[in-house]
């Protein structure tokens, strides 16, 4: 019986000796490097008494021994479970006592922290490689064959952000991960002469799987970095074909006067997802280097949803279209009725990429799915004359203020094009008359300082009045977590007492 996606992303390259990993301070690995060491650690999983279906949770630096864990996992038929690497011990024991995994493999240096609250067995794996995960897998001989898996198993769970209630942990199976990666490297043309520039975390969805599945499904190699560096990245780029980022990875480039026409000449495609990336960063990224951006749209539960096209027009500060096999619709969240053009509503997807559920949350999974199968994505969006997505928001950041409902985007929009201001985030604060009011954060910038009065002088020109801030402050940046999203949640903590009394 077959293994669904090691079938398929790994066992084609069972005598492929193509390099894959091109690493900063290391040796380079190969096709081999990854196979031998993601079957040693299958082996291992296997002797120290795992069993398909068992959950490995793994809180540990980037490196290519990292994403061989990962394959190993799925060669076992294990569930890979990655955690980002930012979460404190105690933050852990949720996610350990939530999922119950048979083992967990951490960083050495916080075994110790990690071991009073797991009781599960632990392993070492460090960013260069070391660690007890390693030694022991070393003895093993790594020439089993992968355990069968069918495409409705689990292969992976990625818990949520959580920056509201419990953090959730989404059941991604090898169908989901398997659909989304041929799809991808069909309509983004990856190849195996594709060099990829990979600063992306893998604890996420995007460095794990967006990147990851696509590349080695195309037979390509990427260069492998722990995370985003401006100079790496400038060092790179002429090695590189195609990039995955986050907006923030492109405005730092974009903040450096080596970014030339030239440094990238042999990029053919850079992509950019997981927060919106602003129609002047793409407009400026485009006159800057020849290259429009493609942005595409996705989430940890949906894998990628749509994306803009290859070939044909990449429209700035829009997602695109739905991607080949998945359906997108935009409803009313009270009426269910589907929305007409231009027109915000709530949207939903179905599709082989829709995850099968959250982690022992059955009656949460059942209120996130409509009767007719789709997932309700809990972004709000519109779709316009052409047919292109826009995303405006969560709808949890939506206001209602007055009894009227404000979309913070538009404000937001409005108050980005203004002289001295380089973003802004709107907000709601608690209003004694108006339920909620509308706080607007402005960063300036830099080497600029805005002028306050000529801010609400365009606000009230081009908003409604019930749209119009009712407080300004300004700050020096926005809070942005390593996915490049700006924390509304941060935001609102700190304007909360705008309005009323303390
Ligand atoms: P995550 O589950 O961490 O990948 O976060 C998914 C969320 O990120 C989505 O539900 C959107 O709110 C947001 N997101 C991802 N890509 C984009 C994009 N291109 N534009 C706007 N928001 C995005």
């Amino acid at each position: 019986m077959p293994n669904t996606l090691y079938d398929a992303l790994v066992a084609p390259h069972q005598s492929n000796a193509s390099p894959l990993f091109r690493l900063k301070d290391r040796p380079d690995w190969n096709y081999q490097d990854l196979i031998q060491a993601a079957s040693r650690y299958a082996a291992l999983l296997e002797s120290v008494g795992t069993k398909p279906g068992d959950r490995i949770a793994a809180q540990v630096q980037k490196s290519p021994e990292a994403i061989a864990l990962y394959i190993g996992c799925i060669k076992q038929g294990c569930v890979f479970l990655p955690l980002n690497t930012a979460y404190t011990a105690t933050e852990v024991e949720y996610f350990v006592s939530d999922a119950k995994p048979a083992l967990l493999i951490c960083d050495e240096t916080a075994e110790t922290a990690l071991s009073a609250i797991a009781d599960c067995q632990i392993l070492t794996l460090n960013g260069d490689g070391t660690g007890t995960l390693t030694t022991q897998a070393q003895t093993q001989s790594g020439t089993t064959s992968a355990l069968p898996r069918s495409e409705d198993d689990i292969a992976a769970i990625l818990y949520t952000s959580g920056t509201t209630g419990k953090s959730k942990g989404a059941m991604l199976t090898h169908r989901n991960l398997l659909s989304n990666a041929v799809m991808l490297r069909e309509y983004w043309q990856f190849s195996d002469s594709d060099v990829l520039l990979h600063g992306l975390p893998i604890y996420h969805t995007h460095g794990l799987f967006v990147a990851t599945n696509t590349l080695l499904l195309a037979g390509g190699s990427c260069v492998f970095l722990p995370s985003f560096n401006t100079d790496d990245y400038i060092d790179y780029l002429p090695h590189s074909t195609t990039m995955m980022g986050v907006p923030t990875f492109y405005t730092r480039l974009l903040s450096d006067e080596r970014l030339t026409r030239d440094l990238v000449s042999h990029m053919r495609l850079f992509i950019s997802g997981s927060a919106p990336l602003l129609a002047e960063t793409h407009i400026e990224f485009e006159a800057r280097t020849g290259h429009m951006i493609l942005e595409r749209y996705g989430m940890t539960e949906t894998n990628m949803n749509t994306s803009n096209p290859y070939d044909g027009e990449r429209r700035a500060g829009t997602v695109g279209f739905e991607l080949p096999g998945i359906e997108a619709r935009i409803v009313d969240p009270e009426t269910r009725q589907e929305k007409d053009t231009d027109d915000i509503g709530v949207l939903e997807v179905r599709g082989d990429n829709v995850f099968k559920g959250y982690w022992q949350m059955p009656e949460k999974t059942a209120q996130e799915f409509t009767a007719d199968g789709f997932f309700i994505t809990g972004d709000l969006a519109k779709r316009d004359a052409d047919g292109y997505l826009h995303i405006v928001g969560r709808d949890k950041d939506l206001i209602i203020s007055g009894g009227f409902n404000i979309y913070p985007k538009e404000i937001e929009l409005v108050l980005d094009d203004q002289p001295g201001v380089l973003e802004s985030a709107v907000v709601a604060a608690p209003h004694p008359d108006f339920g909620e009011g509308v706080v607007a954060i402005l960063a300036a910038q830099s080497g600029s300082s805005v002028d306050i009065d000529a801010v609400k002088a365009a606000a009230s020109d081009k908003l409604a009045k019930f749209k119009q801030p009712k407080q300004y402050v300004v700050a020096e940046s926005l809070p942005r977590n390593t996915m490049g999203k700006v924390q509304k949640n941060v935001l609102r903590e700190q304007v909360k007492n705008t309005f009323t009394q303390v």
